[in-house]
């Protein structure tokens, strides 16, 4: 399966960003109302320059909770998040993941973000390719 097809059986494939100079405050309550675990943090330009995640907060949180309305997303985000293309693989964008040890990539088309996939999006694809499969299988089994 491809990654393209990941995007296209998300109900919902936007991608929610916040720009760079915005609160850490304002990044929480904006996961919360969206229900997202990840942003893409973008420049004023809207270019995307860095990913802060649910993590990213906890860690901020167990030590500076109290900055959380005066820190910028930009000092916390990790910077030029790694990306994959559309036309990549399940078992690419899972081996990216589990190396590198992060749970949401970005999905790029040139030089512009055309959605993003999270660990949960792949394992629910892997579910249906595996599903598809045992079909297969047993109708194969059931006509041999
Ligand atoms: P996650 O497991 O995705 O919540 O992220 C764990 C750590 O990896 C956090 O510090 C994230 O900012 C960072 N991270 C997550 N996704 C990416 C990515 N695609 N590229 C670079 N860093 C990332």
């Amino acid at each position: 399966m491809l990654i393209k097809e990941v995007l296209e059986q998300k109900a919902k494939n936007e991608v929610i960003t916040l720009e760079v100079n915005k609160t850490i405050l304002a990044a929480t309550q904006k996961m919360c109302e969206e229900k997202v675990g990840a942003l893409l943090i973008v420049s004023e330009r809207g270019d995307v320059v860095g990913i802060l995640t649910e993590r990213d907060i906890l860690r901020f949180c167990a030590h500076r909770s109290i900055e959380l309305g005066k820190t910028k997303t930009g000092e916390i985000m990790s910077k030029n998040p790694v990306v994959i293309t559309a036309d990549a693989t399940l078992d690419q964008a899972e081996a990216i993941m589990t190396e590198q040890r992060f749970r949401h990539l970005p999905v790029v088309a040139g030089d512009k973000v055309i959605g993003l996939i999270s660990i949960g999006d792949l394992v629910k694809a892997k579910l249906t390719e595996t599903a598809v499969e045992v079909k297969y299988l047993r109708d194969y089994i059931i006509t041999a």
